[in-house]
């Protein structure tokens, strides 16, 4: 009688210990190292802490950014109108400058402004940005530039909602997007 309830015991404990080590590899693949997603690796100039000014020549900014943001930034393009996923975005988070990292605008500032780029009422701060008078194209605008490194970013017209009145139409391209965590 004893061998017969020793049997199903040993083999209850065979089972446990196969259980055990087939647990084991599972727990290593959920121990995996945190990546970096921000593009800081590559652009040695790009931090969202620092507010020192970043001024590099043209030919430096061309080695650093990709094509399509160097041509906004430095040589003052504009994306095609909407074109930016961020113009009708509604995560809740923070757009750096895509160029140098800097807190440019909180999306509790973002608008649904119709004008086919990404709408903001106000910058995250008074020195986020720097507004420069913009006459090209038989237009009188205010150009808004990164208030680290100058990039160009849009422009500021004073037909925004309550309660700035102002309407920051900015190039997406330019905009590095990171969610509240
Ligand atoms: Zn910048």
């Amino acid at each position: 009688m004893k061998q017969l309830l020793y049997i199903p015991f040993m083999a209850a404990c065979l089972l446990l210990q196969q259980c055990s080590f087939s647990q084991q590899p599972a727990k290593k693949e959920t121990d995996q190292k945190k990546t970096n997603m921000t593009e800081s690796g590559k652009n040695p100039v790009y931090s969202r802490q620092s507010t020192d000014k970043v001024t590099l020549s043209d030919e430096e900014w061309k080695k650093i950014l990709p094509d399509d943001v160097y041509s906004i930034a430095r040589l003052k393009g504009t994306e095609r109108p909407w074109s930016s996923p961020f113009e009708h975005s509604k995560d809740v988070g923070t757009f750096y400058c895509k160029a140098c990292g800097n807190p440019l605008f909180r999306s509790d500032a973002k608008f649904e402004s119709g004008c086919g780029w990404p709408s903001f009422y106000e910058p995250v701060s008074k020195t986020s940005i720097i507004y420069t008078p913009d006459n090209s194209h038989g237009m009188q605008r205010t150009e808004v530039q990164c208030g680290r490194c100058k990039a160009h970013l849009g422009h500021v017209f004073e037909d925004g909602p309550p309660p700035t009145g102002l309407r920051y139409c900015i190039n997406g391209v330019i905009l590095d997007f990171e969610k509240t965590k």
